[in-house]
């Protein structure tokens, strides 16, 4: 893997292209950050994830006021500031349009079917926010609010949102969970998953342990 210290633009930069490159944030949608001493640095409004360099990350303080940087930070850095505020353990957070993930935000589904083992102990309750105008404060207020009892929230007709210690634990709670999405489409086309028995959830729980 690439080097490069964790919690810096170079970070943001690797991570946002493996994203895009998953086709997880298609065109300009998505955004991404990580806490920092001085700050937060996240995406620019209006930037594909694919194509940015360092002047498309900018620092903005926890107020969403920007420190440093030309670009106009991301419409939704108030999700992100909202986050940060709630939870001293998550540094890193994305924010995605991913079309696998968001389908099931815009419909009445949630992503719970014990249709997999991985799937049972990561995403056993994952809360779908209520639908707000994007980049609103609402939105950003209440869809962190979901952050206390979750890592991961779906976002109603928008997307989803996550949040780790690094971006690429991030990054992989989302491949995860679009994985999942995948895998569970394809079992749609093919006549409906098989579902682990409740005696079989609670084994694999058990291993957690
Ligand atoms: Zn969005």
């Amino acid at each position: 893997m690439e080097y490069f210290e964790v919690g810096t633009k170079k970070d943001i930069l690797y991570w946002s292209k493996r994203l895009y490159q998953k086709g997880m944030s298609p065109a300009t949608s998505g955004n991404i950050s990580v806490r920092t001493k001085d700050g937060i640095l996240i995406s620019a409004s209006g930037v594909c994830l694919n194509d940015m360099d360092e002047d498309d990350i900018v620092l903005i303080d926890f107020d969403g006021n920007v420190l440093e940087g030309k670009k106009k930070p991301s419409s939704e850095k108030f999700l992100h500031t909202q986050i940060y505020d709630l939870r001293e353990d998550i540094n890193a957070i994305i924010h995605s349009h991913c079309p696998y993930i968001t389908a099931f935000a815009c419909s009445n589904k949630l992503m719970n079917e014990p249709i997999m083992p991985e799937f049972v102990l990561y995403f056993d309750k994952i809360p779908k926010a209520k639908y707000y105008l994007p980049s609103s404060m609402q939105l950003a207020i209440d869809t962190a609010n979901y952050f206390k009892t979750s890592d991961t929230v779906l976002m109603q007709n928008h997307g989803v949102v996550s949040g780790a210690n690094t971006l690429q634990e991030v990054f992989y709670a989302l491949e995860s969970l679009r994985a999942y999405a995948e895998t569970y489409f394809g079992t749609q086309v093919l006549g409906g998953a098989k579902k682990i028995s409740k005696k079989q959830i609670k084994e694999i729980k058990n291993l957690k342990k």
